[in-house]
């Protein structure tokens, strides 16, 4: 067995040789002037990819969920409602998060798989003053993707704040952030950006930025505190030194590159990439009769598939898979958690990558005993790349 294999999960993802590269270098100060003018250019970089020309970016040190709690932590003041769009298990620990910081949560149900109606969301925006609406881009337990452009239009007719957790699609799926009216979108390295793990990334809208300016009470997390945060993010965007807590240096140098390389593709080349490699994914998967998590073609991700395994085969498929030399991830929506797998198709996966999986899925899954056309994933998936 090769000892490297193709990880095709949603995040940490497949990184590329420049970006690998970059993490390899010696560590330089977090005052030295190169490093000082890198970090200042990945942050003016981060405004571009979130097509955000007047926000606020943040990179610190952390995992998504740290920019999660950025995000709640500066602008929720206790006694705050904040209304949840429920998708799956990060909208669920995105709502835990905000009632830690305080906020009086409403959650919008859904079924696993979907999404709550639009007229639900608007209805309950209507019924209450809400600081926030809280959305998840694309929720990872269940590969649903939400109608951000919408439902922040709606937020914004009632003056809430948008918060979208874009982890699982910042630099995959369509965002827009300035456009659109979306206040904080949020991601981490080891998704869509395609860094390693371990920076949380945000960007503020100038509104967000005067909610934090106007509280009247502190906020309850030190680590988070923008007050801290903000001027050395300006500091750096400046080139000059500044210091709250140590940056992750390889990282941001790393994310530098990153975001170049995403610059160059060009952001809605990237979008459409997504989307295209989603559709050839998925053509695979049903051209051998698997189906799908979200209830509707619509809810769709581009940047994962969460596919149910088919009658008579369970989660050790994922194990032949990798003997396969392809990584996939189980379950994690709790209600279905055994009966499903997810694989991510985000960053720099192309043609070469969609297609490896779907025949290392085939193998597994004639390893597995499951009777099906062998070859029809491949081809089904070829055939929308040969379209285009
Ligand atoms: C991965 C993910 C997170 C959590 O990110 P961590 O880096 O694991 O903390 C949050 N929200 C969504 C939508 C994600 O996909």
């Amino acid at each position: 067995m090769k000892e490297r294999r193709l990880l095709m999960i949603p995040g940490p993802i497949e990184f590329t040789d420049e970006v690998l590269d970059e993490m390899s270098k010696p560590t330089l100060s977090h005052l030295d002037p190169a490093f000082i003018e890198e970090f200042g250019q990945a942050l003016e970089k981060m405004r571009r990819v979130w097509l955000a020309p007047h926000g606020q970016p943040f990179a610190v040190a952390g995992s998504g969920t740290l920019a999660m709690e950025l995000a709640a932590a500066n602008i929720t003041e206790p006694g705050d409602n904040v209304l949840v769009v429920h998708t799956g298990y990060f909208s669920d620990r995105m709502a835990d998060i905000f009632r830690l910081h305080g906020a009086n949560v409403d959650i919008v149900p859904s079924a696993v798989g979907d999404l709550p109606g639009p007229e639900a969301i608007r209805a309950q925006l209507k019924a209450k003053k809400y600081k926030a609406l809280s959305v998840t881009h694309v929720d990872t337990s269940t590969g649903v993707r939400a109608d951000v452009k919408n439902l922040a239009a709606a937020a914004r007719e009632t003056g809430a704040l948008v918060v979208v957790d874009g982890v699982c699609a910042v630099a995959g799926e369509e965002l827009r952030m300035e456009d659109w009216g979306v206040d904080i979108a949020l991601t981490a390295s080891q998704k869509a950006i395609g860094v390693p793990p371990g920076l949380a990334l945000l960007v503020a809208s100038e509104k967000a930025l005067a909610a934090f300016n106007a509280r009247k009470t502190p906020v309850r997390a030190y680590y988070c505190d923008w007050q801290y945060w903000l001027p050395v993010m300006q500091a750096y965007e400046a080139r000059k030194p500044a210091y709250f807590g140590t940056p992750p240096v390889n990282l941001v140098r790393a994310l530098n590159v990153s975001l170049a390389q995403i610059l160059i593709e060009g952001i809605d080349a990237r979008f459409m990439r997504h989307a295209r490699n989603a559709r050839a994914f998925r053509a695979g998967l049903s051209a051998i009769g698997l189906t799908y998590v979200p209830v509707r073609e619509e809810l769709y991700a581009n940047t994962l598939t969460a596919a149910y395994y088919p009658e008579g085969v369970d989660a050790g498929l994922l194990s032949r898979i990798a003997e396969e030399g392809v990584v996939l991830a189980g379950g994690l929506h709790p209600s279905i958690k055994t009966k499903y797998f997810r694989i991510g198709h985000m960053g720099m996966s192309d043609a070469s990558e969609i297609l490896a999986t779907l025949g290392a899925i085939e193998r597994g899954l004639a390893k597995s005993g499951y009777a099906f056309d062998a070859g029809a994933a491949v081809a089904a998936a070829q055939a929308v790349y040969k379209k285009l």
